[in-house]
């Protein structure tokens, strides 16, 4: 004999019904089979409301009307012909006794219908089937004669391939009518498997078994594929809604193995609730919370499934609370489980952080991203989270998400409006003013990770209002990728600045177009016309190469150095000398290179007067400390010479390099190395993204 049990959920209505009938079928060709069932879902809550309700009164009617029709149309749609006809009288029938019972006997009313059209079902299919009546079999409380009661009724019967019988109701000693208790029906099915000597008892839900915490509520839980019958007694006492507490006593007397399973995915194997040996140390199972409303506290339960270390086990609850911003109102073990009480408020995730710290090998965070700008960079980025967000998550513990990358205008303003607080808005566009968005978003409590440094590079104030944005609603606006593209110098500088560090000056070497320019025209043959030329064709310049040659771009990083040194340096503030002189600038392409062939000479003369100093020419970003410039530093953009002491003399190329002296750094602080290339930009706006 093997007794199943379905829950009110897998009974709702005719399609899970046939779930149900599906999965005894199949049972019934193994063994005879003992089905018990709940009421079809909410209609226990719907009988206690019809009991409370005024006899004789028009929502009486109502109430009546509507349950009534939910199980005519589960008839309607299991039946046809005759056997419809008989099937309906009968809950018509029932129905009306209904209508005329005591109020404290209608709750029962529920797994009379149920199992009634569920019988009458299984008849029809062929099988020989018998309703048992647990009001006149269980017995509230007396457990022997219970048995005594199943066994014989059962003996009766050796024909008989599936009974069928109600749960939750029964009688008491005296004879009247009674229940087990909300959501009694489990403590049926243990009832009648331990009567029965059951070879296996199935309690079938609508979750994949007992699970290390109410999927509902900690969506990451997941299912226990065996324990004691202790722990899951532990589990039901403490909130469990999926095993009803007084269902483990009966089976673990009786030795028969609790499976519990889902209806909706029969093939999981679910919980097998056993009487395995306890281990020596024991294993955390789940956690599990029992809401106490009038306190407003919920007491939390952390179940394992034998002896544990209770002082540390305390500790280590706290620390998981307290790291979510949790107060642990109380603490304690009984040498297998914790007992711990928190705020009502914050049960949920109070739940989630115990959860998190017992139960997840990596604790997970989801970082929602939406990229704007879908240019190298944008899809570089797009396609390194895709191929390594597996290996990211792994090593992090933190999912990559993109929710959206868009290069349209109206995107960030979108993002303000419909983004979760917390978010992560990728500016990798070039644009000139997004950066108005910024500190809405950051408002919005959107945190934004940006390689545009012309967002960056705005007067002061912009810049300031922006930080503070982010510093007054906790979250981040990281830029590393603004200067010297991977380099850590935004970060580097920073730092000093957060440490007292006193800055001396930097040099920078961070125009990479420039300095191939430069090195190029050292050390290959070509007129310096040539090497602008071959840039620019190898897509190195900006579209017009004058840009580069103008030092604005060099500009916008001196700008963000100096401020995270805390220097509030203004484009005016700066004295720049472009590579080419004005005449350059301000006339056709092709007249340009023309001049810049006809100047050719002065580059030649400039070369060999560096070369005969044995030093490079390099075009050098510098601040330097000087109590005569206006916040106690000069700053300047213009070709310089080096020698070879100098850190930037060796450069070549697309390297950059970013050199910084300060009182704590007796040997300049030397950040160098490529500067250049989509991966790498994408690369360190993902390493931003992670910090
Ligand atoms: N129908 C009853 C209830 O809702 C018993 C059960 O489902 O286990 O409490
Ligand atoms: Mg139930």
């Amino acid at each position: 004999m093997q007794v199943l049990k379905f829950g009110g959920s897998s009974v709702a209505n005719a399609t899970n019904i046939s779930r149900v009938l599906d999965i005894v079928s199949k049972a019934a060709r193994r063994d005879r089979v003992a089905l018990v069932c709940s009421a079809i879902s909410g209609c226990t809550d719907a009988l206690l409301d019809l009991a409370r309700t005024e006899r004789g009164c028009a929502e009486r009617q109502v109430m009546l009307d509507s349950l009534n029709s939910r199980h005519e149309d589960i008839i309607r749609r299991l039946f046809t012909g005759a056997e419809r006809e008989q099937v309906s009288g009968k809950v018509a029938a029932l129905f009306e006794k209904l209508a005329a019972a005591p109020e404290d006997e209608m709750v029962t009313y529920g797994e009379l219908f149920s199992t009634t059209i569920i019988a009458e079902k299984l008849r029809c299919e062929g099988f020989r089937t018998k309703w048992l009546d647990s009001r006149i079999l269980v017995i509230k409380g007396n457990q022997t004669l219970t048995y005594n009661n199943i066994s014989t009724a059962v003996a009766l019967e050796p024909e008989v391939e599936i009974f069928v019988a109600p749960g939750f109701i029964a009688s008491e000693y005296e004879g009247k009518v009674t229940t087990l208790g909300r959501g009694g029906s489990d403590f049926s099915a243990a009832l009648y498997a331990a009567a029965l000597k059951a070879s296996r008892l199935e309690i079938w839900t609508d979750v994949p078994g007992i699970m290390t915490a109410n999927p509902k509520v900690v969506p990451a839980a997941r299912t226990i594929p065996e324990m004691t019958y202790q722990a899951a007694l532990d589990m039901a006492t403490h909130g469990a809604k999926v095993l009803y507490a007084l269902t483990v006593q009966p089976a673990m007397e009786a030795g028969i193995a609790i499976h519990i399973l889902n209806t909706f995915e029969p093939e999981n194997p679910g919980t097998v609730v056993s009487a395995m040996p306890e281990p020596e140390a024991g294993e955390w199972m789940g956690v599990t919370s029992t809401d106490d409303a009038l306190q407003g506290e919920s007491l939390l339960c952390l179940v394992s499934n034998g002896r544990i270390n209770g002082e540390a086990a305390c500790a280590r609850v706290e620390d998981s609370l307290k790291k979510a911003g949790i107060k642990t109102l109380g603490c304690s073990s009984d040498g297998t489980n914790i007992y711990s009480t928190v705020r009502l408020a914050v049960a949920r995730e109070a739940l989630n952080a115990i959860h998190r710290e017992f139960f997840e090998t990596a604790p997970r965070a989801t970082l929602n991203l939406y990229i704007a700008g879908q240019g190298a960079v944008g899809t570089a980025l797009v396609d390194l989270i895709r191929t390594s967000g597996d290996r990211i998550a792994e090593r992090t513990g933190k999912i990559l998400r993109i929710e959206e990358a868009s290069s349209d205008h109206g995107f960030a303003a979108r993002v303000r409006k419909t983004a979760l607080r917390g978010s992560i808005f990728v500016d990798v566009t070039d644009s000139e003013d997004i950066w108005r968005e910024y500190e809405g978003l950051l408002r919005e409590g959107i945190n934004i990770v940006s390689s545009n440094r012309r967002a960056l590079a705005v007067p002061f104030v912009e810049y300031a209002a922006m930080h503070a944005a982010a510093q007054e609603n906790g979250v981040f606006l990281r830029y590393e990728t603004t200067v010297g593209s991977a380099l850590p110098a935004v970060e580097s500088i920073a730092a000093g600045a957060n440490t007292g560090d006193e800055l001396i000056s930097i040099e920078a070497v961070v125009s990479c177009t420039l300095n191939r320019i430069l090195t190029s025209y050292d050390n290959v043959p070509g007129s310096f016309a040539d090497i602008v030329r071959k840039a620019q064709e190898d897509g190195l310049t900006e579209p017009d190469p004058r840009i580069d040659l103008s030092g604005r771009e060099a500009l916008r990083k001196l700008l963000i150095l100096a401020r995270e040194a805390g220097v509030p340096l203004e484009e005016e503030d700066v004295e720049i000398t472009p590579v080419v002189g004005p005449e350059f600038f301000n006339i056709p392409l092709d007249e340009f290179y023309a001049r810049l062939e006809a100047a050719e000479p002065e580059f030649r003369a400039r070369e060999i007067a560096a070369d005969e100093k044995n030093c490079h020419q390099r075009f050098l970003a510098s601040l330097t400390r000087d109590s005569s410039g206006p916040h106690g530093y000069k700053a300047s953009i213009r070709l310089q010479l080096v020698d070879e002491n100098h850190p930037a003399y060796r450069i070549t190329g697309t390297e950059n390099a970013i050199i910084v002296r300060s009182a704590y750094h007796p040997y300049p602080l030397l950040i160098q190395g490529a500067g250049e290339g989509a991966i790498l930009a994408a690369a360190s706006v993902l390493n931003d993204i992670l910090k």
